[in-house]
């Protein structure tokens, strides 16, 4: 299996922030944006690119960059 490519940092979504405007999930094109089993919008870390358009597009402040560990 090929490994994965390892990134510095990643985006959280804070659902309690979030007001479900829908912009991150119009900006991000690779698919890392989803709604998940508490009907709310999340982050597939495992899609996302790091490209930082949901950060940006977020008028709620609720998508936060964070260092990644080891
Ligand atoms: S950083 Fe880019 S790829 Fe990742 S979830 Fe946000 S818009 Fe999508
Ligand atoms: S852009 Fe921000 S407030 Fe809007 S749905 Fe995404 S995380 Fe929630």
């Amino acid at each position: 299996m090929a490994e994965k490519k390892k990134f510095k940092f990643s985006f959280t979504l804070d659902p309690v922030l979030c007001m479900a405007c829908a912009a991150c999930e119009l900006e991000c094109k690779d698919d890392g944006i989803f709604i998940n089993d508490n009907v709310a919008y999340d982050i597939n870390a495992d899609n996302c690119t790091r490209c930082g358009k949901c950060f940006r597009a977020c008028p709620a402040g609720a998508i936060a960059k964070v260092t990644n560990v080891a």
